[in-house]
């Protein structure tokens, strides 16, 4: 009996599995952004809204990969070494205006348009120069040292599809198919607040008696931001019904989702359910995980509503496993879900079935070379350095009961949940 007192997290019939959940906020999301043009430079981060398509092979001409000397790969002896004599110099920029004749051979710079007629480059350290000739060892392969056309982009196809949050390297290739502009949906406009009497934010407010400094409207705008959203932030609420009806009345128009955290729990303090049923609609879930079981989800007018839990660790972790999905969806992101990697334990662990669990785990390579994920030793959902001080989270699923050492467990990197 005292066991289940201790337990906040003791489940029910009425709970519902995490991937039910996640999958009726991918069934219901639709996308809610716009369409802008961004220059390049400030296309990172941003999510394209049109596929790329090449519209010129990459490289657009065959070029060399070294410094040396091109050639006619059929101008060369199979057995012996070859000397050629060196009629032109060729540098990056300065295309030879004339095709390659049979027995020359070329000085050529990284990057410089192969002749027409010539296929093969000596590196310059491998040659001998003599003169006006160069000398050229046997034994090199036909086609070495030279970079085709088409090789990296063949013209016509998709290079970056529409929906990917654009990294540093697709940046780059935009550039190398001379993209001055892309064209990326509009950021997702995003409310936050906080809920709780005893919340005070730390930019504004000493925390007196029985009071805490805010923290999950600091977290989670963060992990927003790192989503490419553009976050207002709309502070804290007391747990009074009349100021957070005219709070949540007031914040819809011109926002594309409203989170708060805290006071969706069924404490008779919390009173954001309420509210948002009455302004919109609401559906209260009690989903079969730990940490992070009371959640809300709903709509007012055309804005998403999502209910984080107060906890600050519930918070953040629930955010990453379901709400980041949902804000994919609302952003027009093709929904890949994070990569998880399978590491064996470096601890043990009996585990409730029935309820997916979250464990923050850093990574940790042992004396032989083994890489081992490892269990902080405080779990608690207040406690924010367990999340500080990991690497990520391991995702127990519903069936594990148990964990022994050197079992293998799914591992999901904080860096896979926080873009
Ligand atoms: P609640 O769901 O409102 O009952 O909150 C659950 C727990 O999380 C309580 O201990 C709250 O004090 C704490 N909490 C709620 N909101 C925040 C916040 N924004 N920052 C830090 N802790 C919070
Ligand atoms: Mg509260």
């Amino acid at each position: 009996m005292a066991q289940q007192h201790d337990d906040c997290f003791r489940g029910g019939d009425d709970l519902m599995p995490f991937n039910e959940g996640l999958q009726i906020l991918k069934d219901r999301a639709r996308i809610v952004v716009g369409l802008e043009t961004v220059p390049l430079r400030d296309a990172l981060g941003r999510v394209l809204a049109e596929d790329i398509v090449a519209s010129d092979d990459v490289p657009r001409h065959d070029n060399s990969a070294v410094d040396g000397y091109a050639v006619c790969f059929s101008d060369l002896h199979p057995g012996t070494d070859t000397r050629l004599a060196v009629t032109a110099r060729i540098a990056a920029g300065h295309p030879l205006d004339r095709p390659a004749e049979p027995g020359e051979a070329m000085q050529i710079f990284t990057g410089a348009p192969m002749p027409d007629g010539m296929d093969t480059v000596f590196m310059q350290e491998d040659v001998t120069r003599d003169g006006d000739c160069v000398i050229l060892p046997r034994g090199l392969k036909q086609g070495a040292n030279c970079r085709k056309k088409g090789e990296d982009v063949v013209a016509g196809n998709v290079v970056v599809g529409a929906g990917k949050m654009l990294r540093a390297e697709d940046v780059g290739l935009a550039a190398s198919l001379g993209l001055g502009t892309l064209t990326v949906h509009t950021r997702l406009r995003c409310a936050i607040f906080s809920t709780g009497d005893e919340v005070k934010d730390p930019a504004f407010e000493q925390a007196g008696a029985g009071a805490i400094y805010d923290v999950n409207r600091y977290s989670i705008a963060a992990l927003l931001k790192g989503m490419g959203c553009e976050v207002t932030d709309l502070g804290i609420l007391p747990d009074r019904v009349a100021e957070i009806r005219s709070a949540l009345h007031d914040a819809y128009p011109g926002h594309d989702l409203i989170l708060t955290s805290g006071g969706v729990s069924m404490g008779e303090e919390d009173h954001i359910t309420h509210v948002v049923k009455s302004l919109g609609s609401l559906d209260f879930w009690r989903l079969a995980i730990k940490p992070g079981r009371p959640m809300a989800f709903g709509k007012i007018v055309d804005t998403a509503f999502v209910g984080l839990p107060g906890n600050p660790v519930a918070a953040m972790i629930t955010f990453m496993r379901i709400v980041r999905p949902l804000i994919m969806a609302l952003s027009g992101r093709t929904a890949a879900d994070p990569h998880i990697y399978q590491v064996p334990s470096d601890f043990e662990m009996d585990k409730k079935p029935g309820r997916r669990e979250w464990l923050r785990a850093s990574l940790k390579v042992d004396v032989a070379g083994v890489m081992r994920v490892h269990k902080h030793p405080a779990q608690g959902s207040g406690v924010l350095t367990s999340m500080v001080n990991s690497d990520g989270l391991v995702e127990l699923r519903e069936d594990v009961t148990r964990i022994n050492v050197g079992d293998l467990v799914d591992f999901l990197p904080f860096v896979e949940l926080s873009s």
